[in-house]
């Protein structure tokens, strides 16, 4: 094979595996895969899987109709042995038939069920086990190149931020604004729009509510959590909160402390301070006000190829943060029936502090 971040991370996986008793990775379509050897494949009924043993050359299996895709892919490049498969034959022998004394194989977190109890039928005396822990481990930390995709992820998102101010104008549904949003995130070089919330009023008060029907009225807050997946495959994941007109004195107090809570906790995360200890950074500032009951989940998660990966920045989470880790801190604050807030900045840890992402003001925008 030959160099580059592919055959580093495969001799990575192979070394960890060994380390961790299983003899053999199995790796399908997903976020992994294309960590892995670059390869974006469609999740499919047919069977996609690479073959990691901890000790030999991994070989991708394929369908033969897939196999210009493939090749097509950076596995070309990284001289990697594909078998392929004609729609007759039987996929999960041919991998049995790759690791015929596996004892113990990893599974790929992302892999259906399934592939997942056909691989137990083929290879009945391997136990089977989650790859999650050895892919994380490295997949937490990003290279150079990865920081790089993630901060072009983030200036994207913000161009679109940029722009959310004179969209909301009282008389619009939250489904309208959705849309355009929707256009923007495409047109600052997205390839995919992920997620789009447009929480008005009450309706800010659900973390995860999407869009309604719900029309915008002087005096709302909106909350707008938005982001795609760029043609790299990384991330952008951003909220900011804005006003439509002046809102009421208590929430613009609310407000003052969950923007101390964020900047408190951006400030704290670097390498060597614990998961946990940035949740509470945050958590302590809205506490201290009595507003810790309203910040209802975890400050932060990890975020690369997956909008939602390890580390998770909750608490009882004593990893260790790492240089390269790269995570959302996003406190809020939600009151039923009333309204919501919350700011959200991807930051990428370093030895002596963090380097982030998002760059719109984190103070209320009235428009
Ligand atoms: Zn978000
Ligand atoms: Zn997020």
């Amino acid at each position: 094979m030959h160099g580059g971040p592919h055959e580093a991370r495969l001799a990575s996986v192979q070394a960890l595996a060994a380390a961790n008793g299983i003899d053999a990775v199995l790796i399908t379509p997903g976020p992994d895969l294309r960590y892995l050897v670059g390869y974006d494949a469609v999740p499919l009924e047919r069977l996609t899987c690479l073959v990691i043993p901890a000790d030999g050359d991994p070989v991708l299996v394929a369908p033969r109709l897939e196999l210009l895709a493939a090749q097509a892919s950076p596995i070309g490049d990284l001289g990697l042995a594909i078998r392929s498969w004609g729609e007759s034959d039987d996929p999960y022998a041919l991998v049995a038939s790759l690791i015929p004394r596996a004892a113990t194989v990893a599974l790929d977190n992302h892999m259906w069920a399934e592939k997942v109890l056909a691989l137990r039928t083929a290879l009945p005396s391997a136990a089977q086990t989650l790859a999650g822990p050895v892919i994380s481990h490295l997949r937490m930390r990003k290279d150079a190149t990865e920081v790089a995709a993630l901060l072009a992820a983030g200036d994207a998102i913000d161009r679109v931020h940029a722009a959310v101010p004179e969209l909301l104008r009282a008389g619009r549904t939250e489904r309208e604004v959705g849309a355009q949003i929707s256009e923007l995130i495409l047109d600052e070089g997205h390839v995919r729009v992920d997620f789009i919330i447009v929480g008005s009023g009450p309706n800010g008060a659900s973390p995860h509510h999407e869009v309604s029907d719900r029309v915008l009225k002087q005096g709302d807050v909106v909350v707008v959590d938005i982001g795609g997946t760029m043609p790299d495959g990384y991330r952008s994941d951003c909220t900011r909160t804005y006003a439509i007109g002046q809102p009421s004195p208590e929430f613009v107090d609310h407000y003052a402390v969950l923007l101390q809570a964020q900047q408190t906790a951006v400030a704290w995360a670097r390498a060597g301070v614990t998961c946990a200890s940035v949740d509470a950074a945050a958590r302590t500032v809205l506490s201290d006000a009595g507003l810790g009951d309203l910040f209802i989940h975890r400050t932060g998660h990890g975020i690369g190829l997956e909008t939602h990966e390890e580390p998770y920045i909750v608490s009882g989470n004593d990893t260790v943060l790492d240089e390269g880790m790269a995570f959302s801190i996003e406190p809020g604050f939600y009151v039923e029936g009333m309204f919501g807030a919350r700011i959200e900045d991807i930051v990428i840890a370093t030895a002596d502090g963090v380097l982030v992402a998002n760059h719109q003001t984190h103070d209320l925008v009235v428009v």
